[in-house]
């Protein structure tokens, strides 16, 4: 059975009315930025890649630490890992890819198109999944789209019942938990279908880890700090 860690490499602030749909509090909302592992399976799985230390620089991120090294910690070589699953080409899920130099990087065939990326740049270590797929018996991708054109989102399954990593179709708990879409949309029925996807994924043990919320520390176990433990 796999085992699926949340790995936090840094944090920024903003204000509610700049994240949420039709919010007009000016309360600050923190942004955990995490990438994610699964073991178990025969070699380490990432999902994303997080960013380096140029855009932690540029962009004011509080705490950080490459997220190659957070994997390290964990106890994975990043030249260890041979699949990244990324969730969409935004640049704190994607941008630290030569982090991983042996990894083969699975996108969306939407999200690639929308984002304009020319795959022979990245030589032959983008494959593009259409759709739903199944990575390994009991990982599988699901194509929601909302946020971005492709958009994808994880399952795993665990002992402890279907984990599913949300990245940015679900930020915070509270855009899943109240149906709350962001501001940053491509597609406003497919987020909220999205928000159906995930809870039906996660059935009644709700495993659902959300993309950048701080609560995913405090619903989960840190084995050591930036390290949580989902199942
Ligand atoms: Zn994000």
């Amino acid at each position: 059975m796999y085992q699926v860690f949340a790995l936090k490499y840094g944090e920024r602030d903003t204000t509610k009315c700049q994240f949420f749909y039709r919010e007009s509090s000016h309360d600050t909302l923190t942004l955990d930025y995490f990438v994610w592992l699964i073991l178990g399976g025969p070699q380490p799985l990432l999902v994303d890649t997080g960013f380096r230390d140029d855009d932690a620089r540029a962009r004011g991120i509080r705490n950080y630490v490459s997220p190659a090294a957070m994997v390290e910690r964990a106890g994975v070589k990043p030249g260890d890992i041979p699949i990244s699953l990324i969730t969409h080409l935004h640049y704190d899920h994607w941008a630290g890819h030569s982090l991983f130099p042996n990894a083969e990087f699975w996108i969306q065939g939407e999200e690639v198109a929308f984002a304009h990326l020319t795959t022979l740049n990245y030589g032959n270590k983008i494959r593009i999944v259409e759709g739903d797929h199944e990575v390994w018996p009991g990982i599988r991708v699901h194509r929601v789209g909302g946020h971005t054109a492709g958009l994808q989102i994880v399952s795993v399954e665990t002992r402890r019942g279907t984990v599913v990593l949300t990245s940015d179709a679900s930020h915070f708990y509270h855009n899943v938990e109240t149906r709350q879409p962001v501001q940053i949309i491509t597609s406003l029925p497919e987020m909220l279908t999205a928000f159906d996807t995930i809870d039906r994924l996660a059935g009644s043990t709700k495993l659902v880890v959300a993309g950048h919320d701080p609560q995913v520390s405090e619903r989960f176990k840190p084995v050591e700090p930036g390290i949580i433990k989902i199942a």
